[in-house]
């Protein structure tokens, strides 16, 4: 097999990169392990955070990257570095990334406010971050791009010091070569699913986390790596507690994200009434949303489906949880804690769109996730728990919960979202040696390619999927080919 420019991986970046690289010129192969392409990007909630946008023009909102670099840093509150040079790569290029998009007819609610950003920046797609994947997808192959899944890369292929291609698995076939006469963009996602690189690079908790995407094994950082690329902020990562995703997405998620459609879906958001639109944008959340710990501070215990009650403290993993059969819990409370949770500013989670998803949204909207009964035993039996050890726990609790009704929200599990640690790379998206230079040839995007990045804040992963991704691609096209 042969093309100018191979790119491992088909989810935002590597899609991005094999539409840029298509667009300057380049033949391009796509490899992609699953059977569709995808990965994190369909699973996100799918905001993208960006200025100067055609968005924040319609809305008169004045902005400029300088102020959405400047507006990054009060996300990080730990000290640890950023990467500042990518950091500008992302503030200076991510508005172009909305109207790229925008213009291959993904289409965007927003701006919206996100503090402690000045500005409102954060553009939310609609209906589901599937609809990146699918404007995406059809555009690459309009180009010409081919894509090949089941193909999961294993090693590249190194000659006279650059790298040359890819050797890759499908179906069934080893060791299957690709070449590359002009460059290799890695565009293969994080390592949540990879136990062996989470217990060395963060913790022996995070190791027996479950990841969202199972996905996520790391191999573009391992085949770099081999090469003697090295990986930065590797222990920084998201993980916590997170309501389970509905096991049968409501038909307003599935509504195919064609241009025309969601301009009528937007249009209905600015003048419905606001209890459907909540609706209407409750039914979009196929992702997994995150409870508000607010919750346990205000008296709610967290039981797992066993009946033992888990204790939460500050750490956004419960550790104990994992622990427990299948990992599985969920979050009881009384009438008080339930009144109060039913308006600002006590919400249950945030939502895309919505912003706030209050108690009432979940009763109205999320079934799978809230039960209520009028006694402890019998929310027992809705969630399937021994009704004694229900009892027990809720009386043995540091808040004994007594005002029937009682209210149940869950399944929830310990999930790790995503890991940070990425390749260092140039500001041209070169993948580095340790000495710092550029392994000839060899491109890095998105989570694999993150460099240090921390992207703290909602938004800002995606913005660097599809920026680093776009870029990558085109910078390998623009590579003179090989002469052999
Ligand atoms: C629940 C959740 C919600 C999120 N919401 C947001 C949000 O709203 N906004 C935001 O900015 N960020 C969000 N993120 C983070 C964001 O989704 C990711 O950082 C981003 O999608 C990463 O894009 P990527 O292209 O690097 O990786 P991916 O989208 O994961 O793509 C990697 C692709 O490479 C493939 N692959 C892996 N290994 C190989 C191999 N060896 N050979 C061939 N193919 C391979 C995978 O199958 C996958 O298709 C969220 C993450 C999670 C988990």
């Amino acid at each position: 097999m042969k093309a100018d420019v191979i790119v491992v991986g088909g989810g935002g970046t590597g899609l991005s990169a094999a539409i840029e690289a298509a667009a300057h010129g380049a033949q391009v192969l796509l490899l992609e392990k699953n059977p569709r392409p995808g990965g994190t990007t369909a699973m996100s909630v799918g905001s993208l955070t960006a200025t100067r946008t055609a968005y924040q023009e319609r809305a008169g909102v004045v902005d400029e990257p300088q102020h959405h670099y400047e507006d990054i840093a009060l996300f990080s509150k730990d000290g640890r570095a950023d990467n500042d040079t990518l950091r500008r790569v992302l503030t200076e290029n991510v508005p172009e990334t909305v109207n790229w998009l925008s213009s291959l007819g993904v289409q965007f609610l927003g701006p919206l406010e996100d503090p402690p950003h000045r500005k409102p920046r954060m553009h939310v797609v609609l209906p589901t971050s599937r609809s990146y994947i699918y404007h995406l997808e059809k555009h690459a192959r309009k180009l010409g791009v081919q894509i090949v899944t089941n193909a999961r890369a294993r090693h590249l292929i190194v000659s006279n010091g650059e790298v040359t291609g890819v050797e890759f698995d499908q179906s069934g076939t080893t060791a299957v070569k690709a070449y590359a006469a002009r460059g290799v963009v890695l565009a293969s996602g994080d390592y949540t699913a990879n136990p062996d690189m989470k217990r060395k690079y963060i913790s022996d908790v995070a190791a027996n986390t479950e990841p969202i995407n199972p996905n996520n094994t790391g191999d573009g950082q391992q085949m770099a790596m081999e090469l003697g690329a090295n990986i930065k902020n590797a222990d920084s990562h998201s993980a916590g507690l997170r309501f389970v995703a509905p096991a049968n997405p409501s038909w307003i998620s599935r509504i195919p994200p064609w241009r025309g459609l969601m301009g009528v879906v937007k249009f209905a958001i600015r003048y419905a009434p606001p209890a459907l639109v909540r609706k209407f944008i409750m039914g979009f959340i196929t992702t997994v949303t995150v409870p508000a710990h607010e919750l346990f501070n205000s008296g709610a215990m967290l039981i797992a489906k066993n009946g033992v009650r888990i204790p939460v403290d500050k750490k956004a993993v419960v550790a104990e949880l994992t622990k427990q059969p299948e990992g599985i819990g969920y979050i009881v409370f009384d009438r008080t804690i339930a009144d109060k949770f039913s308006k600002w500013p006590h919400f249950v989670s945030t939502a895309p769109g919505v912003a706030y998803a209050y108690l009432q949204d979940y009763e109205q909207n999320r079934r799978d996730l809230f039960s209520k009964s009028d006694t402890l035993e019998g929310l027992a039996g809705l969630l399937g728990i021994d009704a004694v050890k229900m009892k027990e726990a809720a009386a043995t609790h540091a808040a004994p919960l007594r005002e029937a009704p009682y209210y149940a929200l869950g399944p929830v599990k310990n999930y790790i979202n995503y890991a940070d640690g990425g390749l260092i790379i140039s500001e041209r998206l070169e993948v580095l040696d340790a000495n710092g230079r550029a392994i000839p040839r060899l491109f890095a995007g998105g989570s694999v390619g993150q460099g240090g990045l921390l992207l703290r804040g909602h938004g800002h992963h995606l913005g660097w999927a599809f920026t680093s991704g776009r870029l990558a691609g085109k910078y390998a096209a623009q590579l003179s080919p090989r002469s052999s």
